[in-house]
């Protein structure tokens, strides 16, 4: 069973201590590729680093909605550079994760607003798809994809909306990420939503070290309890984990070109 995790932060500190461990322990049980995600573009060498050393690591670079207060309208032009910088490496795989966090209420809306726009512009100057991050705000998040008509899309990192936002992303030619947060047993409508979804939409995630599955609940989480999420999300999903994981993978492979 090869599998993929979509998304994880594998450079933050948390990590330090036995990263190489880790991430040896995640592709001996399967997990081929890690796609680790940028957050602040301080944070950026930390997660190159990571990933340029390491065999079947990729890298996106972006700004998080999550750490809005750090961003500078600078960020911006240096978003270009780095991109610029390593535009036909073959470690650079996205642009993320940027989008809109409505849910924490002192995020400003229309700064979110502002640097997740144009930084989707950025990725489409450079042909790169887009990890996105998107809390209490699909409408908002599909509607600047709409507009923006991202040759590559991406994928919707954690989704957690309604059937019918699934479907608006999928039309947009968008993966969604599922991952920890689907094993929860008070997951109920998550789980309902991912049952209806087309097989070749879903992407595997573990968001790590957050989003741990129930049985990990209040610890670290990593790739390596990916082969177990895959097998959780295949029963809720009615297939077994193999055909899970080949879709999922092959799903990932062709946005990434891998
Ligand atoms: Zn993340």
């Amino acid at each position: 069973m090869l599998l993929i995790d979509s998304h994880c932060h594998l450079d933050f500190p948390d990590f330090d201590h036995d990263r190489e461990v880790v991430i040896a322990r995640s592709q001996t049980l399967g997990v081929q590729k890690m796609v680790v995600a940028g957050i602040t573009r301080q944070h950026w060498p930390r997660l190159w680093n990571t990933v340029s050393n390491t065999e079947g690591l990729y890298g996106a670079f972006g700004l998080h909605p999550y750490f809005l207060a750090e961003h500078q309208d600078t960020d911006l032009q240096a978003l270009r550079e780095q991109l610029q910088g390593y535009q036909h490496h073959p470690k650079l795989c996205a642009v993320g994760e940027i989008g809109l966090d409505f849910f924490l209420k002192d995020l400003d809306p229309a700064r979110q607003i502002h640097l997740f726009e144009q930084q989707v512009a950025i990725a489409a100057e450079f042909n790169l798809p887009v990890i996105i991050h998107s809390r209490r705000a699909n409408a908002q998040v599909t509607a600047i994809l709409k507009k923006a008509k991202l040759p590559r899309a991406g994928i919707i990192h954690a989704f957690s909306g309604s059937y019918e936002e699934a479907m608006e992303y999928i039309k947009l030619g968008f993966l969604l990420g599922f991952g920890g947060a689907a094993t929860w047993s008070r997951a109920t409508r998550l789980q309902s939503v991912l049952k209806r979804l087309p097989l070749d939409s879903i992407a595997l995630e573990t968001d790590s070290p957050d989003m741990s599955p129930e049985w990990l609940a209040g610890q670290r989480n990593s790739p390596e309890h990916l082969p177990r999420i895959c097998q959780h999300l295949a029963q809720i999903y009615g297939v077994s984990a193999a055909t899970f994981a080949a879709h999922t993978s092959t799903n990932v492979r062709c946005l990434f070109g891998w």
